[in-house]
């Protein structure tokens, strides 16, 4: 029986080793050699604390001593339950210094009529458990001081756990068991399915909202994502302030400069004009300053059209004819090294939209093809009636997509665009153009073509050239 018993220590996969009364080492068993590299041999029958080198690195009491002498002081966080010891600690020496977390208990050894005959210590690799427990603990440590509220639901809704911050963010002290759509009634289920990134407003803050639905093993319902977003807010509105302020700045000066020339110029014919002996040489200089008053003019006019509302005299138009005469008037204001072409349908079209809109498209759109083309080259105008193009079809309504449209279309064979200048053409106050630019020409494009429930799409590849497509409902 003995025997046994000593075989199925010596093979149980947990370190195991014995102490008589005086403290001498009976059993060490095979798993105790692999952690400590000391083998049963070199050990057996050793007292005076041998045992505790291979773990410790040096001769001190263990728990099979403070089993046997319960007198022993020691600094160490035991667990006692009933005579049974018990420690975790880290053992930095184990696995050839490699150290391992491991769980020891102790108990002392009776014979049969209940004499005290030693110890026994078991020693439990606990490292796997150890690391994971870590692990988890930066997890939650993480996720628990995260600024962004956290919340997992079941399917139903019902919230299961949640972070401080979503506690901040919604005002409670404790929100499991609740449901979320009583916090946030406005938010739908298809909405956090689908991993929705929604806005919303909560005690007057702006926070952004996204869910991800969770299948996993055994974690089953969704989980919902709360950012605070209403500084970051501020500091856009802020930002579009001063880019307004500052383009603002940037059209005074230049107009301004002109003025001034043309101000200064007016000033100097007025003077001549004075010093004139005859009635002829004054007449022609007078002429001059005619000339230059109405250049001033055309800069106020300009100054004003800037800020001119959108869309304020709609009306029947034929498309084609604006075309025409907005064509005849650009042939004469652009560079000799530009050629403009224009095709259009025989008939005319209507569409309902104010004039000077229209006007305003086609001039912002050819001569931002000018400036692609500093070299000079060509420039297109389209006009035809086609239907939308099916790839786009898919981002409108189905009312959108019945409607009977007309395409607009200016091309060049410019420097085109990369991606990212691509991607924000449309921003106010984009430009790559430095101080010539405003960077409001295509905004304002833009505008028009939403008001009048139209679509703008952009092709446009670097050094080969740009397409602009406008297409408009027709009436
Ligand atoms: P601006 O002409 O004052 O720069 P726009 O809003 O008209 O402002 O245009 C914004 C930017 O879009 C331009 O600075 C330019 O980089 C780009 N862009 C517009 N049209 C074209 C084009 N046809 N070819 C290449 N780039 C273009
Ligand atoms: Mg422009």
């Amino acid at each position: 029986m003995d025997s046994i018993i000593k075989r199925v220590l010596r093979l149980i996969p947990v370190g195991v080793f014995a102490v008589d009364r005086s403290g001498k080492v009976i059993l060490w068993n095979k798993a105790l050699e692999e952690m400590t590299g000391i083998f049963e041999e070199e050990i057996i029958g050793k007292g005076d604390f041998e045992y505790s080198i291979p773990f410790y690195g040096y001769r001190r009491p263990m728990l099979v001593d403070y089993v046997l002498n319960p007198d022993i002081e020691h600094s160490e966080s035991l667990i006692k339950r009933g005579d049974i010891y018990e420690l975790e600690t880290f053992l930095p020496n184990l696995y050839g210094g490699k150290g391992a977390w491991v769980l020891m208990c102790a108990s002392n050894v009776v014979d049969e009529s209940c004499d005290l005959i030693g110890a026994v210590q078991i020693i439990n690799d606990i490292t796997i458990r150890k690391i994971a427990e870590i692990e988890l603990k930066k997890l939650n440590t993480v996720i628990e001081h995260s600024p962004v509220g956290v919340a997992l639901l079941e399917f139903s809704g019902k919230i299961i756990y949640c972070n401080d911050s979503f506690l901040k963010y919604t005002g409670h002290k404790d929100l499991k068991g609740h449901n979320i759509f009583e916090l946030f009634p406005q938010l739908s289920l298809y909405e956090i399915y689908n991993s929705y990134l929604k806005e919303i407003r909560y005690n007057n803050k702006i926070f952004r909202l996204r869910g991800i639905k969770l299948d996993h093993e055994d974690i089953h319902g969704y989980a919902i994502f709360l950012t605070d977003i209403t500084e970051v807010r501020k500091y856009e509105e802020q930002r579009i302030i001063s880019y307004k302020m500052e383009s603002v700045n940037r059209l005074i000066s230049t107009y301004a400069h002109e003025i001034k020339n043309i101000l200064t110029g007016i000033r100097g014919f007025a003077q001549l004009a004075l010093q004139s002996k005859d009635k002829e040489t004054a007449a022609s200089y007078l002429e001059k300053m005619l000339s230059m008053v109405d250049s001033l003019l055309k800069n106020v006019r300009e100054i004003l059209g800037v800020g001119r509302e959108l869309g304020k005299n709609p009306e029947f138009i034929d498309l084609k004819s604006v075309l025409e005469n907005i064509i005849i008037f650009l042939k004469t204001s652009l560079k000799d090294n530009i050629v403009l072409t224009a095709t259009m349908p025989e008939d005319s079209i209507k569409i309902y939209a104010d004039k000077t809109d229209i006007e305003k498209i086609i001039t912002n759109l050819v001569l931002n093809a000018q400036d692609a083309l500093p070299e000079g080259g060509q420039i297109k105008i389209e006009l035809s009636l086609k239907p939308l193009p099916e790839k786009f079809k898919t981002l409108i309504s189905d009312e959108e997509s019945k409607k009977d449209y007309v395409c607009l279309s200016v091309l060049d064979n410019g420097v085109g665009m990369d991606e990212e200048t691509k991607s924000k053409i449309f921003e106010p106050f984009f430009t790559t153009k430095g101080e010539k630019g405003t960077g409001l020409g295509l905004t304002t494009v833009y505008h028009i073509v939403q008001l009048l429930k139209g679509f703008i799409f952009v092709e446009t590849e670097p050094n080969k050239g740009t397409r602009f497509d406008i297409y408009l409902p027709i009436r």
